[in-house]
């Protein structure tokens, strides 16, 4: 890797590489300066890439269609935040199972991780909510103002009757997906139904008019004007991805070594056109046209021959001279971040696979290889050999940690219990004594309803022979919250051992029997 190129530069932006070295800079990486400057009016052209990005980005659909799915009548998935309850498809989460909601985070987070461990910035050139949204935003730019070169003329325009006519639509489009969006969240956390009938009567509360417009016009704002400055300027995983990647970690790179020195096809051209003439001069053209003659070709053939032959040899020998790269600019036409890939990796890189989309075009068009940009890592470029993706030790790790999660959730939410029941033992008394000599303790029994119907709960307390037990009534529990009833257990004295019993005070819904909970308890009375 450290031999000279034919320009005489460096082999590779590599060559310096230190295996050890874990920041961005260290295992290679050019930090550039990123384009902070006029808007990007990025190319569209079809491609593998851009179609693996569309099929990504229909994930978002769910934001909009999510909030109407019912299960058993009710929102299938809902966060009712007055109520304290996340409701998921007939599963009720209550404050106290809020670890679960603390896998799926860790879950996600790890996810992340290993993901752009293993490709980068997967997460932002595929499913980031900002990168999806700017991309049909940009799309719709595109069906209302036309390809960039003409956006780019009308944003230069003076502003005037027949620039507002043109911009206007897009403006209210961008306005209706920012509203959608914004009505499409605020569903999630009340009843999608309700929400839009107290729309139309325009009977929302306070706070579900900030989100719908407050959220609306950040979508609006950040979708539509600020663009690439998010992912260059504000994103905090943009800033520590450094730490998530390794010299492993595949992104989309440009081949120096095959591409350089890049000429335009106008100078390749006039680069032929010279060495067909030093041929010429050489006298190259008489000794061809010599030996196919004594081969028996006939005179007409030969110099076509001839023409074939040289031509053939200066192609060859200007695709020696020069690297695969026409400088054609496609690449960076196509960046949604504006970033020239052929600079190295760079901090505006949002690993889409745009630019590799557009290489693979024109490579196609001048009957190259493929692949003069592609995904590759710091490690193939070195020409070492790249452990699998589950043989690296912090995939790994987090592909372990992620499935102890994921189990732990499974498990969690497949052993959920409709119910929960605490009894709290009254402490002062601790038991009283009665007329009848026997000893009583009080405790105050709640009961937590997680199904989505109200429960009808009958106490029921089991123990030591002689356990007589009083309580006032079958508990009433509305779905999410919490019943609460006072159970006092009388037992005979001679039913203790150290002053102590064990019992069981079991909880049933009347309505659902099969719902049913026990709780261990002690009963405690005098020791002798
Ligand atoms: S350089 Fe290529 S992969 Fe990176 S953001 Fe631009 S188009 Fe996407
Ligand atoms: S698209 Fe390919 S050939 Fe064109 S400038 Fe970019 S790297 Fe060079």
């Amino acid at each position: 890797m450290s031999e000279q190129h034919r320009d005489g530069t460096r082999a590779s932006l590599l060559d310096e590489y230190e295996v050890n070295s874990k920041t961005l800079e260290d295992i290679g990486v050019e930090i550039l300066p990123v384009n902070t400057g006029k808007t990007v009016h990025a190319k569209r052209i079809p491609g593998h890439y851009r179609t693996l990005k569309w099929i990504a980005a229909s994930v978002w659909l769910t934001l909009f269609f999510g909030p109407y799915l019912r299960w058993n009548g009710h929102q299938a998935i809902l966060w009712d935040l007055p109520n304290r309850q996340f409701h998921f498809f007939g599963i009720t989460i209550l404050p106290q199972d809020i670890w679960v909601l603390a896998m799926i985070l860790l879950f996600f987070a790890l996810l992340l991780a290993a993901v752009t461990a293993i490709a980068g910035r997967v997460w932002c050139g595929y499913f980031c909510f900002h990168t999806v949204w700017t991309d049909v935003f940009t799309w719709l730019e595109e069906k209302f103002e036309g390809p960039p070169a003409k956006r780019i003329k009308l944003d230069q325009q003076p502003l005037n009757w027949e620039k507002i006519k043109v911009k206007l639509p897009k403006h209210l489009v961008w306005l209706l997906i920012g509203f959608a969006t914004s009505f499409s969240f605020l569903a999630f956390f009340t009843d999608s139904f309700d929400l839009w009938k107290r729309l139309f009567h325009l009977d929302l509360g306070k706070w579900e008019w900030l989100t719908l417009i407050g959220l609306g016009l950040a979508t609006y704002f950040f979708a539509g004007f600020m663009r690439e400055q998010v992912c260059i300027g504000f994103c905090p995983y943009a800033r520590i991805q450094g730490a998530m990647i390794d010299e492993a970690t595949i992104v989309p790179t440009y081949d120096k070594d095959r591409g350089e020195p890049r000429a335009q096809m106008k100078e390749r051209n006039a680069y032929v056109r010279k060495l067909l003439q030093q041929y010429k001069a050489k006298g190259e053209e008489e000794k061809l046209m010599e030996q196919f003659l004594a081969e028996g070709m006939d005179e007409r053939a030969a110099k076509k021959k001839v023409q074939e032959t040289l031509r053939q040899r200066a192609n060859e020998e200007a695709d020696h001279h020069f690297g695969d790269c026409i400088d054609c600019h496609l690449c960076v036409d196509v960046c949604p971040t504006g970033v020239d890939i052929r600079l190295g990796q760079q901090f505006g890189c949002i690993t889409c696979g745009l630019c590799i989309d557009a290489c693979d075009s024109i490579m196609e068009k001048i009957k190259k290889p493929k692949g003069l940009i592609r995904y590759a890592s710091l490690d193939d470029f070195l020409g070492k050999e790249t452990p699998k993706w589950y043989k690296r030790p912090r995939v790994l790790i987090y592909i372990t940690v992620m499935t102890i999660a994921a189990g732990l959730l499974l498990w969690k939410l497949t052993h959920l219990s409709p119910i929960d029941v605490k009894a709290l033992h009254d402490r002062a008394p601790l038991f009283v004594q009665m007329s009848d000599g026997t000893i009583q303790n009080k405790y105050t029994v709640k009961i937590v309803n997680k199904t989505p119907n109200k429960m009808m709960a009958k106490i029921t307390v089991e123990g030591p022979k002689g356990l007589v037990f009083l309580t006032d009534r079958v508990v009433p529990v509305e779905p999410g919250t919490v019943g609460q009833a006072i159970v006092r257990v009388r037992l005979p004295k001679s039913a203790l051992k150290n002053g102590r019993a064990p019992i069981r005070i079991i909880v049933q819904d009347q309505n659902h029997p099969e719902i049913r909970t026990t709780y261990e308890s002690v009963f405690i009375g005098p020791k002798r």
